[in-house]
């Protein structure tokens, strides 16, 4: 079912100062960035190999992202899981009774994603994402 892991994807405080700290400290290009109006976060990504690495910022005080990073700082945000079928994922994960912050799946930037609740998978957020085709 888990074809790859998409993206990791990393909280920050300012997205042009990490950004630029990514991509000259390890020589990661830099790839698209946009603003998801929705989540209230602005998003870079940084293609490594086969993966990316999502850097996140807020863009208003109130989003869930904001009070993360209020909350615990910078740091890793969650692991996005690429899967062929979101639908059928997502109904493999209501059977297997986990525990889901989305019960559709919603718009994310590569695709169509659920996310899955830290309190069933050990301390971590995992995005499952079925990605638009490239
Ligand atoms: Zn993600």
């Amino acid at each position: 079912m888990i074809t790859k892991i998409n993206h990791i994807a990393i909280v920050v405080n300012d997205l042009d100062v990490s950004l630029q700290a990514y991509h000259e400290l390890l020589g990661l290009p830099i790839g698209a960035r946009k603003v998801m109006a929705e989540q209230e976060v602005e998003i870079a990504f940084l293609p490594a190999g086969d993966s990316l690495i999502e850097l996140i910022t807020p863009i208003t005080e109130e989003s869930g992202v904001a009070k993360y990073l209020a909350k615990r700082g910078e740091g890793i945000h969650h692991i996005c899981l690429e899967v062929e079928d979101v639908e059928a994922a997502l109904a493999e994960m209501k059977a297997k009774g986990a525990q889901l912050i989305n019960q559709e799946p919603i718009q994310a930037a590569e695709g169509r994603a659920f996310f899955l609740h830290p309190k069933g998978t050990h301390g971590v957020l995992i995005e499952l994402l079925e990605a638009d085709p490239q």
